[in-house]
C-alpha cells in the first residue's frame, strides 16, 4: 500500500492538525490559535479541555465503559434518564439514548409511527417537515430534511416529508409582511394535513430555530403555539427537534420551552456530549409512551452503543457542570450583547442582510443588495470564502443554507461555547470584521 487516506469533507484540502482546546479556543500544531465562534457545528457548548468532564470520562473508563442495552442497564444512563427528564418541562419522561442527533430524529420518526400502531391506526405513517430545514444524514432523517442540495443524490432514496414553507421572516416563502402575516406558514401545515389526510400522518417535525439549512431562522411569536394547536385538533404528534437548540443553547433547556410549548416528542444531541463523547437522545412523553407500554413493550429500534455506560457519564457530567456554573442564567444576557455588538456591523458593512436568533445561536445572512434582498451568485461562493478567511485570521464560524432552493441565501452561524466571556466576545466581534474586511 503506497499511499493511505483519511476522508475529509473536502477532499483535495489541506485542513490544520489540532492539537489541544482550551475554553473557547482550539489550537493547532503549529501553535496557532482559533477563537471556536461556532462550538465546533454548534456542539463544544462548554467549552473545550473542560477538567470536571475529564475526569468524569476517567472515572467511568475505569470502571466499565460499553455494555450492551439488552444485557445490562447501568448508574450513568439510570441517573441521565432522570436528571433529563427533571431538566425539560411536562412529562418528557422517557429517554432512549443513541449516539448522533442523525438517530435520535430518525428514533422519533420511528416512535411516532409505532405510537399510532399500537393505537390500532397503522394507516397514520407519514412524517410531515418543512422546507429549509436538516434533520440529519441518514436516510430516514434526510427524508425528512428540507434541504435541497444534501437530497439531490438520493431522492430515489428519500421519502417526501418536507410539505410546507419556513418561518422565514426576512425572505417570506409566502410573500407576507411579519406585522400582519397572521401565521400563515404555520396554517400551511392545516392546508397540508388537510390535503393528505390526518389519518394518514404520525407527525410533524421541526426545528424551533432552523440550524445548518437557514442560518438560525427565529420563527414569529405565537408560531409553535399555532403548530401544536394545529396538530393537537387532527391528532398528529409533535416532533422538536432540539438537536442544535436543545441543552441550553438558546437559553432554556429546550428552545420550545420559551413559546410555552412542550413537544410530544424531542430528539436532542450535539450539547449533550458537548464533544465529549458522541451521545443524542430522543425524549417521548407519558401519552406517546402508553400504547407502546400496554402493547409491545419495546421501541422497534436501537443501536449497539446506545446507552453506552462511557457517554452517559460524559453527558451526566456535562449537565452537572451547567447546573454548578449556572450557565443557563447567562446565555440570554450573552446573546443581547452578542447580538448587539454584531448589529453595529450592520451599518459598516452593506452586505449583512440580517440578523436573527435566539441566545448564543446568532445567525448573519449576507447579500449582494440590502434593499432588494438580492442573493450573491452562487458562483461568487460568499459563505465559504468568508468562513476560509475567518479560520484563516483565527476564527471559526458555521456556514449555513440550504442551497439549490432559490429562497434560502448566504448565512453563517455564531454560536460560540455558552461559557464565552463578554471580552472574549468582543474578540469574535473584532476577528469577524477583520474577515469582513477582507471580503469587502
Ligand atoms: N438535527 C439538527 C437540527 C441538526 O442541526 C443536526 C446536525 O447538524 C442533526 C439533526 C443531525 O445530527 P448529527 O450530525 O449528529 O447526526
Amino acid at each position: 500500500m503506497d499511499r493511505t487516506y483519511l476522508i475529509k469533507p473536502a477532499l483535495n484540502a489541506d485542513y490544520p492538525v489540532v492539537d489541544y482546546g482550551k475554553g473557547i479556543y482550539l489550537y493547532d500544531l503549529q501553535g496557532k490559535r482559533y477563537l471556536d465562534g461556532a462550538s465546533g457545528a454548534v456542539t463544544a457548548n462548554i467549552g473545550h479541555g473542560v477538567e470536571e468532564i475529564v475526569e468524569a470520562m476517567k472515572k467511568q473508563a475505569e470502571k466499565v465503559s460499553f455494555v450492551y442495552r439488552a444485557q445490562f442497564s447501568s448508574e450513568p444512563a439510570e441517573k441521565l434518564a432522570e436528571k433529563i427528564a427533571n431538566s425539560v418541562p411536562g412529562d418528557l419522561n422517557w429517554s432512549f439514548f443513541v449516539n448522533s442527533g442523525s438517530e435520535a430524529t430518525e428514533t422519533s420518526m420511528k416512535i411516532a409511527i409505532q405510537h399510532w400502531q399500537e393505537k390500532g391506526k397503522p394507516t397514520k405513517n407519514r412524517i410531515l417537515s418543512r422546507w429549509v430545514s436538516y434533520h440529519g444524514i441518514t436516510m430516514g432523517a434526510l427524508s425528512m430534511s428540507g434541504h435541497p442540495a444534501r437530497r439531490a443524490r438520493f431522492t430515489s432514496l428519500l421519502e417526501d416529508c418536507p410539505v410546507i414553507p419556513p418561518p422565514y421572516c426576512y425572505r417570506c416563502p409566502l410573500g407576507l409582511k411579519p406585522e400582519d402575516c397572521g401565521l400563515q406558514c404555520a396554517r400551511e401545515l392545516e392546508t397540508a394535513i388537510r390535503r393528505i389526510g390526518a389519518d394518514n400522518i404520525a407527525a410533524f417535525i421541526a426545528e424551533p430555530v432552523v440550524g445548518a439549512a437557514g442560518g438560525a431562522l427565529t420563527p414569529p411569536a405565537g408560531y409553535y403555539i399555532e403548530i401544536k394547536e394545529i396538530c393537537d385538533r387532527h391528532d398528529i404528534l409533535f416532533i422538536a427537534d432540539e438537536v442544535m437548540t436543545g441543552f441550553g443553547r438558546t437559553g432554556t433547556m429546550l428552545a420550545c420551552e420559551q413559546w410555552g410549548v412542550i413537544p410530544d416528542i424531542v430528539a436532542l444531541g450535539k450539547g449533550m456530549g458537548a464533544g465529549y463523547a458522541p451521545i443524542a437522545a430522543t425524549l417521548a412523553s407519558e401519552r406517546v409512551m402508553e400504547p407502546i407500554l400496554n402493547g409491545t413493550k419495546s421501541i422497534m429500534s436501537g443501536h449497539t452503543l446506545s446507552a453506552n455506560p462511557q457517554s452517559c457519564a460524559v453527558s451526566l457530567a456535562v449537565l452537572e457542570y451547567m447546573d454548578d456554573q449556572s450557565i443557563l442564567k447567562e446565555v440570554k444576557r450573552k446573546g443581547d450583547y452578542l447580538m448587539m455588538s454584531l448589529e453595529q456591523l450592520n451599518i459598516e458593512f452593506p452586505f449583512i442582510g440580517d440578523i436573527r436568533g435566539k441566545g448564543l445561536m446568532i445567525g448573519v445572512e449576507f447579500v449582494e443588495d440590502a434593499v432588494s434582498k438580492k442573493s450573491f451568485s452562487r458562483d461568487i461562493n460568499f459563505t465559504a470564502r468568508l468562513v476560509n478567511i475567518a479560520q484563516e485570521l483565527g476564527l471559526l464560524i458555521y456556514p449555513a443554507g440550504a442551497g439549490i432552493d432559490g429562497i434560502s441565501g448566504d448565512a453563517v452561524i455564531i454560536s460560540p461555547p455558552l461559557t464565552i466571556s463578554l471580552k472574549e466576545m468582543d474578540e469574535l466581534v473584532v476577528l469577524l470584521k477583520s474577515a469582513l474586511t477582507e471580503l469587502s
